[in-house]
């Protein structure tokens, strides 16, 4: 075994996977570049550095499970005109999640609520971010069964884990009690702990209306008003509009 091999296999047994593999590379590079001996080591921690972020973050975007690969780069802001791009832009610095911020989106049918909540969501998680995408509908059954199996607070616990949780079609089924129990448990853990990115049909003002004004609705809706940031969508349908269009 050469120096260079017994270096790299060294590197390994450090998990430095990766230094180890391009070591012979960043050694001809230092050569080739006259590089000092600083620069070299610098060089090798940067690499590996670099790696172990960009597969963190391939990993994170597996587990966010999107259910589709939207991205904010194809957003018609034109035939969206109740949010601006500016609009959006401005919460790409991601304030509102070391703020603990909820957004919600709040709209008719295909107006792109979906669509930015993955786009933004996507945005995250390339700033190294964790974000989760689940269906209020998926949510609530998870919610449901992890209670029957006595495991509520453990499943909320793990959503936790997540800096970003994607509530996508809340309100457009009506929940039973225990549900909206389950539910509320999960809004109290992230409150002014994690955020939430929401879409809805429902406008608030009927949210009561939905959860029948009761005890437990209530507080859920105040807390996940509290500190957030409310987009009003209107306008078409996009797909409809693109369906006439053709
Ligand atoms: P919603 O969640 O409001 O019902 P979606 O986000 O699912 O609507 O949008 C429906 C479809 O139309 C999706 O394929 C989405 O990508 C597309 N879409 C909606 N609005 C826009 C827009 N402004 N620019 C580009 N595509 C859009
Ligand atoms: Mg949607």
């Amino acid at each position: 075994m050469n120096a260079i091999e017994r270096t790299a296999t060294k590197y390994r047994h450090l998990r430095l996977n990766d230094a180890a593999t391009h070591l012979v590379e960043l050694l001809a590079q230092a050569e080739a570049n006259e590089l000092s001996y600083l620069s070299l080591a610098e060089n090798i921690a940067d690499h590996e550095l670099t790696q172990r972020t960009d597969k963190r973050i391939t990993l994170n975007r597996r587990k966010a499970a999107f259910p589709s690969d939207k991205r904010l780069e194809g957003f018609d802001y034109r035939h969206q005109t109740t949010i601006t791009k500016r609009q959006v832009s401005t919460l790409l610095d991601f304030s509102f999640i070391e703020q603990r911020n909820n957004l919600i989106f709040i709209g008719p049918p295909g107006v792109g609520k979906t669509h930015l909540a993955i786009g933004i969501g996507q945005k995250a998680i390339d700033a190294g971010y964790k974000v989760l995408f689940r269906t209020a509908l998926d949510l609530v059954e998870t919610l449901e069964l992890a209670e029957m199996k006595g495991e509520l607070k453990k499943t909320i616990n793990q959503l936790t884990k997540f800096d970003v949780l994607v509530i996508d079609e809340l309100g457009y089924l009506p929940m039973s009690r225990q549900s909206r129990y389950n539910l509320f448990q999960l809004i109290n853990s992230f409150y002014e702990y994690r955020s939430l990115i929401i879409t809805t049909n429902k406008d608030f003002t009927h949210w009561g209306e939905f959860f029948q004004n009761d005890d437990v609705a209530v507080p859920i809706i105040d807390r996940i008003i509290h500190h957030s940031h409310l987009f009003m969508l209107g306008g078409e349908s996009y797909r409809l509009n693109q369906k006439m269009n053709n």
